[in-house]
């Protein structure tokens, strides 16, 4: 059961402060984990990416790739890698260096994909993985594909994975397609699989619905409160006041080989670790005390690094 912690209201100007006192790792059951931010590239363009697209170009190339695998095969431990992008499997160097690499490893792999690379391409990663595939967070996205289309696709994949490999269905709840959301939820749960709506976001913080909206909103997710506490949709909550070992034991890597400690910080230009290419990365050793109003990521609650919000079980 999740407890329930007061918010602390955020300070004007947020200040993530290092408490010296606390453990180096969380105390309860977590798992450390690096959302690799593989590449910029993407092959769809959908009008509510948050990623703008200056960002949304690039592969990194061979020999960086090599110095970021390097430093994530040298992390203490077993780890989550989750791949971001962009698209992760948009470059040949997804399947000839990167995968292969990670597979020898002892991590947990993980990815965030639009699931539009060619079906036996996925069934292939699923099966490199093997018991190491973590959780595949596909992406449908109206714009660019079907529901039938991209079910058809998280199906095989599924059955090349193993069996307690996880996979889950992100639909951005945008004004435009709410509709088609209520339509593909039903879809995507008789299919078997978790559907995860997530609040549209934009430059400085969350769309806003207007009441007609809201409710539409609110036939898809439930409760809002409810969907928040249990984390059944991404409601991008606030955890400010709470201890996080985001930092320590949580990192985002970015395709330019620089890390942060989480998104939030780095929106207040807070949290830099170094960058992966030139060597400079070094994690903290304690958890920071949260100053952000916002927590827009959903891995740090789910993997155990917030005070009070206890790991998700999958
Ligand atoms: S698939 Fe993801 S990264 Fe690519 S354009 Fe759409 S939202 Fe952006
Ligand atoms: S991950 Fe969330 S709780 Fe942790 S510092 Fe960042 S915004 Fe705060």
């Amino acid at each position: 059961m999740t407890r329930r912690l007061p918010i602390v209201p955020s300070a004007e100007a947020p200040r993530a402060q290092l408490v010296h006192d606390a453990p180096a790792a969380p105390p309860w059951d977590h798992l450390p984990t690096v959302e690799w931010q593989v590449c910029g590239q993407c092959n769809y363009d959908c009008s509510y990416c948050i990623q703008s697209k200056k960002y949304r170009v690039g592969y990194p190339t061979a020999q960086q790739l090599d110095r970021a695998l390097t430093v994530l095969a040298e992390l203490d431990g077993r780890w989550e890698v989750k791949m971001t992008g962009g698209e992760p499997f948009a470059s040949r160097l997804f399947f000839d260096q990167i995968v292969p690499a990670l597979v020898q490893t002892p991590h947990r792999i993980s990815t965030l994909t639009n699931l539009s690379a060619p079906v036996r391409q996925l069934q292939w990663f699923a099966e490199q993985c093997g018991e190491k595939l973590g959780i595949v967070s596909a992406s449908l996205h109206f714009e660019f594909t079907t529901t039938d289309q991209f079910l058809r696709s998280l199906t095989a994949m599924r059955d090349a994975a193993h069996a307690e490999a996880s996979f889950v269905v992100n639909c951005v709840l945008a004004p435009a397609h709410l509709e088609a959301v209520a339509r593909a939820q039903q879809q995507v749960q008789d299919a078997g699989f978790r559907f995860f709506p997530q609040l549209m976001k934009v430059k400085h913080g969350l769309f806003p619905y207007d009441d007609g909206q809201m409710e539409a909103v609110r036939n898809i997710v439930g409760d809002l409160s409810l969907a928040t506490r249990l984390r059944t949709a991404n409601m991008a909550p606030a955890y400010t006041g709470r201890l996080c070992w985001t930092g320590a034991r949580y990192f985002v890597l970015l395709q330019s080989g620089d890390a942060w400690s989480c998104r939030s910080a780095r929106r207040y230009d807070e949290g830099y670790l170094g960058n992966a290419y030139d060597g400079s990365l070094s994690l903290r050793t304690r958890p920071v005390r949260c100053a952000y109003p916002l927590c827009p990521c959903t891995v740090p609650a789910n993997r155990g690094m917030i005070e009070g919000v206890e790991r998700s079980p999958r």
